[in-house]
């Protein structure tokens, strides 16, 4: 979207970070995002759109994990559409389908490890919605979009009928009916096809079935996008961010580490935890991250401030009382430099964290997004794990919580893929030997883990009866 600095509240789009053309993008409801919409957007909306697409893509992102079928992800997907995307006015659904996604591409341009992310997301979100639409309007949007994949008309049905045949047979697949629907496509725009010889060529053309028509559309999809991305990310850096430091920058800065679930902030109240309790929890319902910071904890007696931030706040997340926290804290760092200076230096920072000091604040326990975006330095030991490990410190570390060879061959490949939550997801169910709901929180792996021993324990107890 092009926003310009609006004297009001609205803001309209005709000059700004992402430059081009600015004709709303309305005639198909499936859209390939390549000029910015030419609407009026107030602040609230601008937010507000893109915390609701952002919930669809993170909502994708875990239905992925669950390796359902096509077929399903395409059910899943569009329904995560319609829950979050719904507008009063059915009118209005165009307006925020490329709002909210021109807001994202500016919130996600700014490193490469958003932009690849951003990137598979939209384009497993393109691809679902693209499917599901019907052939009309699939055919509307490579019209619209001059995509070179053009429909065949029945009489050119009729002459290739034999020779797509023949194809067909050797795939083992039906034959191909007056009702199929093929596309003549530029046979260099699907060279595995053509290498596999799964395709019929002809006249520098191959002739691809519908059913394999969305690849192709989303592969054109996730060029351009990339590239601007790219483009995007150069114009907001030199420009709009200085431009528009104290209204949109703080938003878009803070869309990709926004957290969108439960934020924890309340300790739990229905838990009792005292420090005396941590050391089991920490075996049995910490997170990586937090086990390594615990661990840490106890062996060095000291941890520099990104860890106490991380690890007190998680603490205080899953139930531990200011109290406790502060004897906890006082015990272990009173073993290398003595109960004084921890009540000078380090105290006040434990009871801020519980909202006693300074401005009152009671803090947010940090989401698995905003620990894996921080960057640890030499010394620090917050972060997470399967972001800020080696492989080999990490296999390491994994063999230390008894995952068997294949569970850590798993989360290693997700790892590799940059899936970090992914790979939490797969080591909590080689913990637990159950299926988890996603990570997306450190307290949310601890609330899943204790929810389910609880629920064996009491399995356990009627079966004793
Ligand atoms: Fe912690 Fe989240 Fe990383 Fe898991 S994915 S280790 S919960 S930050």
């Amino acid at each position: 979207m092009d926003f310009r600095v609006a004297t009001s509240k609205r803001l309209s789009g005709d000059g700004g970070p992402l430059g081009g053309s600015i004709v709303a993008d309305t005639g198909s409801r499936l859209s390939l995002y390549e000029t910015a919409p030419n609407v009026e957007v107030s602040l609230e909306e601008f937010e507000q759109f893109a915390l609701d697409r952002l919930r669809v893509l993170k909502g994708i992102e875990e239905v992925r994990a669950r390796r359902k079928r096509l077929e399903e992800l395409d059910t899943v997907v569009i329904d995560l559409w319609r829950k979050h995307m719904r507008t009063p006015n059915a009118a209005d659904l165009n307006k925020k389908d490329v709002v909210s996604h021109f807001v994202l591409r500016l919130a996600y341009c700014r490193t490469e490890e958003l932009r690849r992310w951003f990137l598979a997301m939209e384009s497993a979100l393109f691809r679902h919605r693209f499917r599901c639409e019907s052939s009309d309007s699939q055919r509307k949007l490579m019209d619209d979009y001059k995509l070179p994949f053009k429909a065949i008309s029945v009489a050119e049905f009729e002459v290739l009928k034999d020779k797509l045949g023949q194809v067909c047979r050797s795939l083992n697949q039906p034959l191909p009916t007056a009702d199929s629907a093929y596309y003549k496509v530029p046979f260099e725009e699907v060279p595995d096809l053509v290498a596999n010889r799964k395709i019929l060529l002809g006249g520098g053309h191959a002739f691809v079935p519908r059913e394999q028509l969305a690849l192709l559309v989303v592969g054109q999809f996730r060029t351009r996008l990339s590239k601007a991305l790219v483009l995007t990310n150069r114009k907001w850096t030199s420009v709009c961010a200085e431009d528009e430091k104290d209204r949109l920058a703080p938003i878009v800065e803070s869309l990709s580490t926004r957290y969108l679930g439960a934020d924890y902030t309340q300790p739990d109240s229905k838990r009792d935890i005292s420090s005396k309790d941590l050391d089991n929890l920490a075996k049995t319902s910490f997170p990586l991250c937090m086990h390594h910071l615990f661990k840490k904890l106890r062996e060095d007696h000291h941890l520099r401030h990104g860890g106490r931030q991380q690890l007190g706040l998680f603490l205080k997340g899953i139930g531990l009382k200011l109290e406790d926290a502060l004897a906890f804290w006082k015990n272990e760092f009173s073993h290398k430099i003595g109960p004084d200076k921890f009540d000078k230096e380090y105290a006040y920072n434990v009871r801020h964290n519980y909202g006693k000091e300074g401005k009152k604040t009671d803090y947010t326990p940090y989401s698995c997004v905003r620990i894996i975006m921080s960057t640890p330095g030499v010394g620090d030991h917050h972060g997470c794990p399967y972001r800020h490990f080696s492989e080999e410190n990490l296999r390491a570390t994994l063999g230390t919580l008894r995952l068997s060879t294949p569970a850590v061959a798993e989360v290693l490949e997700k790892v590799r893929s940059h899936h970090y939550q992914l790979a939490c997801a797969t080591a909590f169910e080689a913990i637990h030997g159950s299926p988890s709901e996603g990570i997306n929180h450190p307290n949310q792996y601890f609330d899943q883990s204790q929810k389910l021993l609880q629920s064996v324990k009491s399995s356990e107890v009627s079966a004793a009866n």
